[in-house]
């Protein structure tokens, strides 16, 4: 298993290598938040020292692209300037708002911004914020949790951290594939069990509508959509799939009175949306698609499958050494 492994990942980038030297690759790096939290089980938020260190680094070594530009050079099949990096963030978390956009704005850098609508103005956290919320932090749970998913009822013990820990990391892809009116239901029933509020913490909070407009308004950013209720779309019929898409979309053209031409796939791995997602964004006239797997941008590219790349809480050397990875490999 371990040579096979390996003999992968050594054509992959063999591979990698080989389709960079053919033409210029460009890189769109894919952020989620910016702010200093005590835990982040799921590795989001990058601090906003390190973000900031990372923008300048960016600026001052790479081709920063706004989003417009990048996408042109795409959809028109040319080659990519070389060492050309697009800035997004998915979700639309408030400090997108408040400690990205400062330090972006002070680097006069453009970063795209994918907005899930559904949560926008409530106090309440994206599910897998409450579920670290419940399963997480260490206030007291009861020591059983019985969870029905479908037709199967499973049953967790939740009396040590180890047990809490476990049982998140099980129930996190039983929600995930939820459909949104079900996760409620699931998401009401654990705050009762737990005996906590359906309100989220302040420092898991989603975006105002008054923030969003605040962040469209700047030449800082690029807003795009992120689907209403940030549900796998490959779990959804067609016809659900455009209502998803269409809603986000329509919701930020009314909130920021601009077109809104460009999307993210929720999750975004290759799992997570299908053909038919691709035809839903075709069908409603979005320009571009950006995705969530490992690879480098070149032109010959769907726009409607478009690459990204996590960018983790690194300081400036990791960062430093991650960016030339993210461009031979
Ligand atoms: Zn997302």
């Amino acid at each position: 298993m371990l040579a096979l492994s390996h003999i992968n990942l050594t054509f992959g980038r063999f591979i990698r290598a080989s389709l960079n030297w053919l033409n210029t690759p460009a890189v769109i790096l894919i952020y989620h938040r910016v702010t200093d939290l005590k835990t982040d089980p799921q590795m989001l938020a990058v601090k906003p020292e390190n973000f900031s260190k990372q923008i300048e680094h960016l600026k001052k070594n790479y081709n920063v692209l706004k989003g417009e530009d990048f996408f042109r050079i795409l959809k028109n099949r040319e080659q990519f300037p070389p060492k050309s990096i697009l800035v997004t963030f998915d979700d639309g978390y408030a400090d997108n708002f408040y400690q990205a956009l400062p330090i972006l704005e002070s680097y006069n850098t453009q970063a795209l911004f994918y907005i899930s609508t559904s949560q926008l103005n409530t106090p309440r956290e994206f599910w897998w914020d409450d579920l670290e919320r419940i399963f997480l932090s260490n206030t007291p749970v009861p020591p059983k949790l019985k969870f029905q998913h479908n037709s199967d009822s499973h049953l967790f013990n939740t009396s040590t951290v180890e047990e809490r820990t476990l049982t998140y990391r099980k129930v996190h892809p039983l929600i995930k594939i939820q459909d949104y009116q079900i996760r409620e239901n699931t998401l009401q029933q654990l705050y009762s069990w737990a005996g906590v509020a359906a309100e989220g913490r302040k420092t898991h909070r989603i975006l105002t509508e008054n923030e969003l407009l605040k962040l469209s308004q700047s030449s800082s950013a690029l807003i795009g959509a992120h689907t209403h209720n940030h549900v796998p779309l490959s779990t959804l019929t067609y016809e659900r799939q455009i209502e998803e898409m269409k809603t986000s979309k329509n919701i930020l053209e009314n909130i920021t009175g601009r077109k809104i031409s460009h999307f993210s796939y929720p999750f975004g791995t290759t799992v997570d949306y299908n053909r038919q997602s691709i035809t839903a964004a075709k069908e409603l006239h979005f320009s571009t698609a950006c995705a969530n797997f490992y690879w480098q941008v070149h032109s010959w590219n769907d726009p409607l499958q478009i690459p990204r790349i996590l960018v983790r809480d690194w300081d400036l050397n990791e960062f430093q050494q991650k960016m030339k990875e993210f461009f031979k490999y």
